[in-house]
């Protein structure tokens, strides 16, 4: 017989470093929007693998990709070309309306890799003077798990323990034009946000936010680095989140999603002069741009140039407002939300976002919380209006 799902938690214990206290449920199998645990239980899955899954899960085209290229070939590092790479670059390009693709693995990487390219662009092009550069983030960021990157976290749960850090960072509010252009000067190499802050709760900024930071960079000669790891790739309802605001950032770096939900891939895509101040050693990784890799996050920029999964979200996230609005003040304090993405502010005398996280996975609901009362909602995108309701049905009976 299969082992139980208390089994397979209880062995994980005592091998397995404890960095993460996931929910008590064990999947064994996944289909589009529905997992299914070691016993046979489905649940929806409404996080979606933190947007890494926003084609479902298993995805036939993904899926036909990697299987017609694990037969093929799976690597070669880039010590040699190989056949897969240019078409993957060139439609990730068309579809960003950018020039050129750095890739990598995972989004932590993707991120470390801009903030390279910033630098190095600083020096050899702004004419910043050698290690002087500095890079403008913002308070409450997730940008990943790097030494580096959680240098400028002000997170303290990222951060104790883990120095010394990286120095070069300048932290402002986010969403405050005026403590952004202040903080910028002669020195600074980029601005680095994400357009819609994912793990502080699905934080929206301002309309005219993103368009601010886009003119104030264009001002003062320094880059916009665009992190839509978790907002981009159809989530919010456009391919990217600076799509709403009609931005063309300088940097963008992509993850998640583009891996299918299949294998970790990730990308730096950038303006041309940009990107050309790397030459060959100065930067790389082993599996970065790898065949199987390729071949998936072509399919991936395949379905995402059909438009359709950017207006399905777009539409489905209409009928998320909208129950998320008849559930507010009962028992949703306030509730932020773009696309088929949602932060949750649960009244906090009903328990904690864990709590609740608990109470929908009995539901067979399977969320994340994120800071103290907040959940965050994030299904795939190929949900259909009637699993999303009744997701919402859910929520409302925990809460009632
Ligand atoms: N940037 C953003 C905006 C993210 O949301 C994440 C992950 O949640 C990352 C970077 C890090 O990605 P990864 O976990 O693949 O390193």
């Amino acid at each position: 017989a299969a082992p139980s799902s208390a089994s397979v938690i209880a062995a994980e214990t005592p091998v397995l470093a404890h960095n993460y206290h996931p929910l008590p449920v064990v999947v064994a199998r996944a289909e589009d929007v529905w997992v299914e645990d070691v016993e046979g239980r489905r649940y929806l899955d409404m996080l979606a693998g933190y947007s890494a899954l926003n084609f479902g899960h298993r995805h036939p085209a993904l899926t036909a990709a990697a299987h017609r290229q694990l037969d093929a070939l799976t690597l070669t590092s880039r010590a040699f070309h190989h056949d897969k790479l240019a078409g993957f670059a060139a439609g990730l390009a068309r579809l960003t309306g950018l020039d050129m693709v750095l890739p990598m693995n995972t989004g932590a990487e993707a991120v470390e890799s801009g903030i390279k390219l910033a630098r190095k662009w600083a020096y050899e092009v702004k004419g910043v003077p050698a290690d002087q550069a500095t890079i403008v983030v913002a308070a409450d960021n997730f940008h990943g798990r790097t030494t580096t990157l959680i240098s400028f976290s002000t997170d303290p749960v990222a951060r104790d323990g883990f120095g010394p850090f990286t120095p070069g960072f300048r932290i402002v509010p986010y969403n405050d034009l005026p403590a952004l252009e202040a903080a910028i000067d002669e020195t600074t190499a980029a601005v680095l946000i994400e357009p819609i802050q994912g793990e502080a709760g699905v934080v929206i900024p301002d309309d005219g936010y993103l368009t601010g930071v886009r003119e104030a960079t264009r001002r003062a000669g320094c880059l916009f680095l665009a992190d839509e790891i978790q907002s981009g790739l159809g989530r919010t309802g456009r391919t990217l989140a600076v799509d709403h605001e009609d931005v063309v950032p300088d940097v963008l770096l992509l993850g998640k999603a583009l891996g299918g939900g299949i294998v970790p891939v990730s990308a730096v895509v950038a303006r041309r002069d940009v990107m050309e101040v790397l030459s060959p050693g100065e930067h790389g990784s082993t599996f970065g741009g790898n065949p199987l890799a390729a071949a998936v996050g072509s399919a991936v920029v395949d379905l995402l140039a059909t438009g359709e999964y950017q207006r399905r979200a777009a539409e489905l996230g209409e009928v998320l407002r909208a129950g998320l609005s008849a559930l507010t003040g009962r028992g949703v304090v306030a509730f932020r939300s773009r696309g088929l993405w949602a932060g949750i502010d649960i009244d906090p005398s009903l328990g904690t976002g864990r709590h609740i996280s608990e109470l929908l996975m009995a539901e067979g609901i399977l969320v994340k919380d994120t800071h103290g009362s907040t959940i965050r909602l994030a299904p795939p995108l190929t949900i259909t209006r009637e699993d999303l309701e009744g997701a919402l049905a859910s929520l409302g009976k925990v809460l009632g």
